[in-house]
């Protein structure tokens, strides 16, 4: 079952919350309620504030094998495995001529149950690790809209929250309740609302990655077989002016998303997301056939200039993780990776820094660097697969032991510095990435 809207009967809608914690987190996607689980597993008391009512939609559906690790640490790997989630062996490309290429088989590479991933239902996924967080002894909060953060100087020490009360979700239809609430560390996962990052003026876009997206849910179409069946499929459509995503989910639905710059994609001549959507599968002979007896489940939905980073991960009594901190690009299917990672880097840095009592920036953000390099190598790989004149093919012709390099990044082992060696041969196409 897709879950688009918000429920009515969200489990922790009513939770009360209290007047101070250790550690409040902003935003309960998968960044906010790792970071949150792993504090409360400390012993940390740690509230979490959600604006929306759980569950509730949201882009995002296809995981890297790497975060297997993160899946054991939180304790949820057997809930994954007993789920109805499509496992998830590979992931193949489609060049603009149409040709199928060799699917990367992660078990190849790693011969161990964590090559296998999973295709998720955010709404379900997101909620599961919401609870997860709950049961390690983490308040959670949804209809919790934060509003403003509190600052002593240039200290973050709590929030000003709005919470719902009624169980509409419906602004007008309830009484709201303003409420100022203190804490030790704030940690802001908000995703691409970027709260603080905006906040404090710090967001800054890339130049190279000014892409938008359109996408929506099909049931109904054409699946591969056996190993394949959950595979990632990301297709070029003629002209290499734009991609399609194809990520197969449970009750025979698919999540279909295609990818451009945002000129290209927008271009203002009044089009709607459906005549854009059509444009470019029109250039996608293999997603027509795939799609083309499919029903559309939901309305198209759009995402427009999503490829930004924070210029700092943390300050005196705060830091930022997931997409609050950065987001890149779709392509690679990075972006769960990298909200577990941060979740975790920055869980580490605070209950380390509760044990100096130290929550200055240095300590807060004492993994910026190794994060960024490993976000780094993503996004120059992103930069080679939508330069115009590049063809990974021929390039593993040339390099054949930079194959397995390239499989590292899609299985989401980035945290490493020998995958230079790869953007070193594959030389001015992949500039290096300072955002
Ligand atoms: C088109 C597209 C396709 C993608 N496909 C993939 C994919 O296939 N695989 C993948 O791994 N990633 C994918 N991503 C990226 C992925 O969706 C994000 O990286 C991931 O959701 C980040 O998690 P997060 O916890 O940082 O933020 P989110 O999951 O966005 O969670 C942030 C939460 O904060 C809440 N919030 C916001 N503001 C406030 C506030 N003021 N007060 C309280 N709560 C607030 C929001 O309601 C939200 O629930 C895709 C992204 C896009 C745009």
């Amino acid at each position: 079952m897709i879950t688009t809207q918000p429920s009515e009967s969200c489990p922790f809608q009513k939770t009360p919350v209290g007047q101070s914690y250790d550690v409040i987190v902003l935003g309960a996607g998968p960044a906010g309620t790792t970071c949150a689980a792993i504090l409360a597993d400390a012993g940390k008391s740690v509230l979490v504030l959600e604006r929306e009512l759980m569950p509730r939609f949201h882009v995002g559906e296809s995981l890297l094998p790497k975060t297997y690790p993160t899946l054991k640490r939180l304790g949820v790997l057997e809930k994954m495995k007993q789920s109805a989630f499509p496992k998830k062996y590979s992931v193949q490309f489609v060049t603009e001529m149409g040709k199928l290429t060799q699917p990367f088989y992660f078990d190849e590479y790693i011969p161990h149950e964590s090559s296998q991933t999973w295709q998720v239902e955010r709404a379900d996924f997101d909620l599961m690790l919401a609870e997860n967080a709950r049961q390690k002894g983490a308040v959670v909060r949804t209809g919790a809209h934060v509003v403003d953060v509190l600052f002593e100087g240039d200290r973050a020490v709590g929030v000003k929250v709005k919470l719902k009360n009624g169980s509409t979700g419906d602004d007008d239809a309830q009484e709201d309740n303003m409420q100022e609430i203190a804490c030790k560390v704030l940690v802001d996962a908000t995703g691409q609302s970027a709260f603080l990052a905006n906040r404090l003026g710090m967001k800054q876009a890339d130049p190279l990655l000014q892409k938008g997206t359109i996408w929506s849910y099909f049931q109904g179409a054409i699946r591969d077989e056996g190993k394949d069946e959950g595979a990632t499929i990301i297709m070029q459509t003629a002209g290499k002016k734009s991609w399609f995503w194809y990520i197969p989910l449970s009750d025979d639905i698919v999540s279909v998303g295609c990818t451009g710059s945002m000129k290209y994609m927008f271009p203002g001549d009044g089009s709607t997301p459906e005549q854009i959507f059509e444009r470019e599968l029109a250039k996608c002979p293999e997603m027509v056939r795939r799609i083309e007896n499919a029903k559309r489940i939901i309305e198209y939905k759009v995402t427009k200039d999503f490829t930004y980073r924070a210029k700092q991960t943390a300050g005196p009594g705060w830091v930022l993780i997931g997409d609050a901190f950065g987001f890149i690009d779709p392509v690679y299917s990075s972006g769960i990776l990298l909200a577990f990672a941060s979740g975790e880097f920055a869980a580490d840095a605070i209950i380390e820094g509760f044990g100096k009592n130290d929550f200055s920036a240095k300590q807060l953000g004492n993994w910026n660097e190794r994060f960024v390099a490993g976000l780094a190598h993503f996004k120059r790989l992103i930069y080679g697969f939508y330069a115009p004149d590049f063809s990974f093919g021929a390039f593993f012709k040339k390099y054949p032991e930079c194959r397995n390099q390239m499989t590292d990044i899609l299985m989401g082992d980035v945290f490493k510095p020998e995958l230079e060696t790869l953007f070193e041969k594959m030389g001015p196409v992949v500039p290096p990435s300072d955002l």
